[in-house]
Parts: structure tokens; C-alpha cells; sequence
């Protein structure tokens, strides 16, 4: 009699059991994502789908609205339009770092990349020096191809902050290392003198290393590490036609390119650098050429949206530089033309900004809020963004389609960044809770009902 009832616990116990495991492989087929797994700690969500789509954000490095409308007023002139002003959806968004004060540039880009304010020129860690997960990280995780573009050093803050972790902008070979680590599939920048000694085991591990424009051009299988200058490249403003260096447009193209001819989607970030320097200078001819480059690779990227709804393009810029505005104007010379020759229409232009009268309020960063604008999948979000941070959640989103939209009541001013990052990425369809309530009841009801039958 005893043994008898041992058994029975046994079964019942081996019911229970089964039916939990019954039950988890149920819900995991039925689910709308096939596989789903939870890290624990600085929590991303990997989920798969077919659904996945591309993220271009375009990054205007201290880019005001003052130089967006500079550089439409020098190429399409009074009644042209500029791509960076005709995305459907557009707003302003603030820029201030986790003590509310005027950032710089590593803590913007580590806001848009991770989506957490921080302070001390970071890049892409906390104030308690935690690793912030990046969106290039987060992308590369889900099987995404990556590219970094930009006209500074790639160890330069804003690239920096998407794919290195450590407490300073200034620890340019801790930054170098992490970058050798990422397996980021298009790297065009300068920063040969920072990345040199970790050039060779990147070539050992597949890279095409290239050093001008000529030989980027015959790349045609990623991944390539393309470093055009030993620190930053040229202005645009003193670049030749016959330059080594390829310009933002060429590096954005073939970054497009390479990124596109396989499967994956892709995550690529492009910056315009050097408006930021421009700005800083209060040098009106270096700025007017380094925002029109800039505004000739948004409206690049833009024809490519147009025809792939499939692509979320974002363009913001990290913050305002210089306080910089237009006055008047007094236009005579023509128009730039498509069809005018490369000096003819770098002479218009510099002429040109030399008959817009302009001013800068001062040699540093500013408060001021600046441009969030873009389209494609999750674009609507743009409406609701209030601050940097909010970009990476539009592209979070992006990677991970069934993440409710951005509340912007949320968003916490006081975190002083030692809590831990949001869990980015949501469970399709139900929350955990749910999952174990229904696992306990439907094992409940299964004991209940085994030991009925065993009674009888
Ligand atoms: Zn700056």
C-alpha cells in the first residue's frame, strides 16, 4: 500500500513535469517570433523574423538649423528646397547630457547609439563606467551587416561611441582596440595613425584594407576597412577633383553598395564630421561646403528610401554648433549646376556664401534643440521624440518590430545612469508574466485531472 502511493507521487510529479515541458514547446510554436532568448544583464532580445529592415541614420556632427538653411540657400537658393527639410516626418529635439548641461559630442552620440544620457565626454559607458549596448551592437548581434562612415578619425567620438566602450573620447586606443574587436562590415573614415597597430589582424581576419579612392572603388566583397588619411580627412573646401580621398557621398555610395548586395539588412551610420569644426572656426566657406557634401548624401540616401520601404532613415545632428545664423542675402552669382564642372561648382559656392550674410553667436556648443527627421518603418515615432535617446528607440524598434511605440512620458531626466539600461526589445505578443501564469494554471488543472483518474 505504501509503495503504491509512493508511485502515484511519482506519477503525478512526472505528469507535472511533462506538462510543463508540453506546455513551454506549445507557446514557443505558436509564438510569432520562432526563437526568442533572454540575456540577463544589459538585457537584449533576439528575436527572428522576416521582417527585418535597414537603418541609415545620417548624423550631422554640431549641424543647427542655421547651416541647413546656409547650405539650401547656396545650392537651390530662395525658392529651392534641401532633402534634409522634405521627410515626412520632423521635429526638435533636445540635446542636453545627464546633467542637463550642453554635451559634447561623445555623450550625444553615445545617446543616440544606446539611448542612455551620460556625462564626461563617455563614450558609450555610464557614470558607474557600465558598458552601454549600442545599436551597431545590438544590429550586428541580430544578424545585421554594419557600416561606419565618416570625415574625422574612425576613433573620433560620434563613430566611436556606436561600436568602442570606455570613460573618455581621449582613450583613442582603447577605442582602436574595441573597434578591432567589432566585425563591422564597411569602415570608411581616416585614422590610420590610431588603428595602425591593429590593422594587420584585421586583415587576418578577412578585411580588405584599402588606403585611397582608387583602389575603395574595386572593393567588392565585404568586409572592408577603408582609412583614407592618417587622422582626419581633408576639408571639403581645399579637396581636389583628383583627390586620394574619397568624399562623403563616394564613402556613403559604396558603403550602400556593399552593404546591400547580400541579404542581411544592414545598420549604417554616416556622419558629416567636420560641420561641427566649420562652426567651431565660425568659418563660413568651410562650413557652406561641409553641409552641402552632407545635404548631397542625405538626398542620396533619400532616393534609395524612396524605392525600399524597407529602410528607416533618420537624419539629426549630436548637437548645435557656433549659434550660427543667416541674415540676409544678396545672390548673384548662379546657381551651382548639376552638369558644371567639380572647380565651377565649388567656386559658386564659396562665392555664394560669401553673399549670405551670417553670424555666429559663439566658438562653442549651444543648447539650442536640433533636427530629428527621416522615413520609412517606425518614422512616425520621429513626432513624438523629445531628445537624442529617443533615435535609438526608433531604431531599436526598427530591428525589433513588435516594440511598442516610444512614450516620451517616460523618458526619466533624473537617471543618473546608474540604473540599469531598459530592457530594449519586447517579447512578441505577451509578457513573461502571462507565459508562467498559464504555464502554473494549465499544469494545475492537468494534476487535478490525473488525480481524479488515479482515485478512480
Ligand atoms: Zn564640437
Amino acid at each position: 500500500m505504501e509503495r503504491n502511493r509512493f508511485n502515484k507521487k511519482k506519477f503525478i510529479m512526472f505528469i507535472f513535469l511533462c506538462s510543463i515541458g508540453f506546455n513551454g514547446i506549445i507557446i514557443s510554436l505558436s509564438s510569432e517570433s520562432s526563437l526568442f532568448i533572454l540575456a540577463e544583464h544589459n538585457s537584449i532580445q533576439v528575436s527572428q523574423t522576416d521582417e527585418k529592415q535597414s537603418i541609415i541614420i545620417l548624423i550631422g556632427d554640431g549641424m543647427g538649423y542655421g547651416p541647413i538653411e546656409f547650405g539650401r540657400l547656396i545650392e537651390y537658393g530662395l525658392d529651392g528646397n534641401t532633402s534634409i527639410l522634405e521627410f515626412p516626418y520632423q521635429t526638435s529635439i533636445s540635446t542636453l547630457n545627464i546633467f542637463g548641461q550642453i554635451t559634447d559630442s561623445a555623450e550625444a552620440a553615445t545617446a543616440i547609439a544606446t539611448g542612455q544620457k551620460t556625462g564626461g565626454a563617455r563614450i558609450s559607458t555610464s557614470m558607474d563606467n557600465e558598458n552601454l549596448t549600442t545599436i551597431l551592437e545590438i544590429a550586428e548581434d541580430n544578424g545585421y551587416n554594419t557600416g561606419i562612415v565618416a570625415t574625422c578619425k574612425i576613433t573620433h567620438a560620434t563613430p566611436a561611441a556606436f561600436m568602442a566602450h570606455t570613460d573618455s573620447r581621449h582613450n583613442y586606443d582603447d577605442i582602436a582596440a574595441d573597434i578591432s574587436r567589432h566585425t563591422v562590415d564597411t569602415i570608411l573614415a581616416g585614422g590610420r595613425v590610431d588603428l595602425v597597430s591593429y590593422i594587420p589582424t584585421m586583415e587576418t581576419s578577412g578585411y580588405s584594407y584599402v588606403t585611397n579612392r582608387t583602389d575603395l572603388n574595386e572593393v567588392s566583397t565585404l568586409p572592408v576597412l577603408g582609412l583614407f588619411a592618417g587622422t582626419d580627412l581633408s576639408k571639403v573646401v581645399i579637396r581636389e577633383e583628383n583627390s586620394t580621398q574619397p568624399s562623403l557621398l563616394e564613402m556613403a555610395k559604396k558603403s550602400l553598395e556593399l552593404l546591400s548586395s547580400s541579404d542581411r539588412p544592414y545598420f549604417l551610420m554616416i556622419e558629416g564630421s567636420q560641420i561641427d569644426w566649420a562652426c567651431h572656426n565660425n568659418d563660413g566657406i568651410y562650413l557652406a561646403h561641409e553641409i552641402i557634401e552632407f545635404e548631397k548624401t542625405v538626398a542620396f540616401v533619400k532616393s534609395i528610401a524612396e524605392n525600399d520601404p524597407s529602410i528607416l532613415v533618420i537624419v539629426t545632428a549630436d548637437h548645435e554648433t557656433g549659434g550660427f545664423d543667416v541674415q540676409y542675402q544678396f545672390l548673384s552669382t548662379e546657381l551651382p549646376l548639376e552638369s558644371d564642372d567639380f572647380e565651377t561648382k565649388k567656386q559658386k559656392r564659396s562665392a555664394r556664401s560669401q553673399e549670405i550674410s551670417y553670424y555666429f553667436q559663439s566658438t562653442q556648443h549651444t543648447a539650442r534643440e536640433v533636427i530629428l527627421t527621416g522615413m520609412g518603418p517606425n518614422s512616425e515615432r520621429i513626432a513624438n521624440a523629445t531628445h537624442l535617446i529617443d533615435t535609438f528607440d526608433i531604431m531599436n524598434s526598427t530591428i525589433f518590430p513588435y516594440t511598442p511605440p516610444v512614450d516620451t512620458n517616460t523618458t526619466d531626466d533624473t537617471d543618473n545612469g546608474t540604473s540599469e539600461p531598459d530592457i530594449k526589445g519586447k517579447i512578441p505578443g505577451y509578457s513573461k508574466e502571462i507565459v508562467v501564469y498559464c504555464l502554473s494554471l494549465t499544469s494545475l488543472i492537468y494534476v487535478l485531472w490525473i488525480k481524479t483518474k488515479l482515485k478512480a
